[in-house]
C-alpha cells in the first residue's frame, strides 16, 4: 500500500497570504504546505481523503487521473471546498463518485454544494456527480479495507480512517474512547498537530506527540500544520520515530 501526502498544511496553507514570517517566507519545500489531503493506493485501487480547495493543483503535481472513492474526514472548508474538480475524474472514470462520511459531513456537502444536489440545476458539463455514502463501520473500497475511527474536533465528532497498518488521524484534539482499541498494532500513524499554543479544535504539538507515544505505532507523522511549525528545526525537536509530514512524502507500508 503506498501513501502520498497531498497537502499537509492547515486550513489557510502555508505560506498563508500577506505573511512575512520566517516559515511562510522558508525556501526549504518542506514549508510550503497545500491544504491537507492524502491518496491511498493498493493494488490499482485508488482512494482520495478529503477534497480540499488545492484538489486540482494536487491531482496535476501528483499526476492522480484515477479516483475509485474519497472518503470525508468532515465538511470544513478545507477539506470539501475542490469537490467540483470532481468532474473531471468523473469524465475519465466514466461514472459517478461514490463519497463517503459521517451523516453530519454528507449533509454540509449537500448545503455547501446545494447546487449539485438541486434536480433543477442544468446537467451539461457543469456539476460534478458526487454518489454520498454514509459510513459507520468498515468497508471495502476496491482492494482496499476502510475502518473508520471516531474522533473529536473540539465538539465536533468527526471521522479518521485506518487501512490495514496505517491511520490517518487529521483535524481532532480528542480520541474518542470507541477509537483506542481500533487504534492499536498501526506500523504507520498520521496524527493532527497544528502548532505549539493549545488550540480548541486541534492537537497542539505536544499534545499530539502524547497521543501518539500511547498509539505506539512504529513511525508517527504530523499533519495540518500552521507556519508557526518550521519543518527542520520542529523535526529536530521531535521524539525517535515522530516526524512533520510534508507535501510530496510517499510511504510504502506493507
Ligand atoms: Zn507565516
Ligand atoms: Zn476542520
Ligand atoms: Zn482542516
Amino acid at each position: 500500500m503506498r501513501i502520498t501526502f497531498l497537502g499537509t498544511g492547515t486550513s489557510h496553507g502555508v505560506p498563508m497570504i500577506g505573511c512575512d514570517c520566517a516559515t511562510c517566507r522558508s525556501t526549504d519545500p518542506r514549508d510550503a504546505r497545500l491544504r491537507p489531503s492524502i491518496v491511498v493506493e493498493s493494488h490499482g485501487t485508488t482512494i482520495l481523503v478529503d477534497a480540499g480547495p488545492d484538489l486540482r493543483m494536487q491531482a496535476l503535481r501528483h499526476g492522480i487521473r484515477h479516483v475509485d472513492a474519497i472518503l470525508f474526514t468532515h465538511g470544513h472548508a478545507d477539506h470539501i471546498l475542490g469537490l467540483d474538480d470532481v468532474r473531471r475524474f468523473n469524465a475519465t472514470m466514466k461514472g459517478d463518485m461514490p463519497c463517503y462520511g459521517d451523516a453530519v459531513t454528507l449533509e454540509d456537502i449537500r448545503r455547501t454544494f446545494h447546487y449539485v444536489f438541486n434536480p433543477a440545476t442544468p446537467k451539461g458539463g457543469g456539476i460534478p456527480a458526487l454518489d454520498l455514502i454514509p459510513i459507520d463501520a468498515p468497508i471495502r473500497v476496491g482492494h482496499i479495507g476502510v475502518q473508520p475511527v471516531r474522533l473529536w474536533h473540539g465538539q465536533r465528532p468527526i471521522l479518521g480512517y485506518r487501512f490495514g497498518a496505517f491511520a490517518y488521524l487529521t483535524d481532532c484534539n480528542r480520541i474518542d474512547e470507541s477509537a483506542w482499541p481500533l487504534l492499536s498494532g498501526l506500523d504507520v500513524l498520521v496524527l493532527d498537530a497544528l502548532r505549539m499554543r493549545p488550540h480548541p479544535t486541534h492537537f497542539s504539538l505536544d499534545e499530539a506527540v502524547a497521543a501518539a507515544a500511547r498509539i505506539g505505532a512504529g513511525r508517527t507523522f504530523f499533519t495540518h500544520m500552521c507556519h508557526d511549525l518550521p519543518h527542520e528545526a520542529t523535526n529536530a525537536r521531535l521524539p525517535p520515530g515522530m516526524a512533520l509530514a510534508y507535501d510530496g512524502l510517499v510511504l510504502d507500508i506493507a
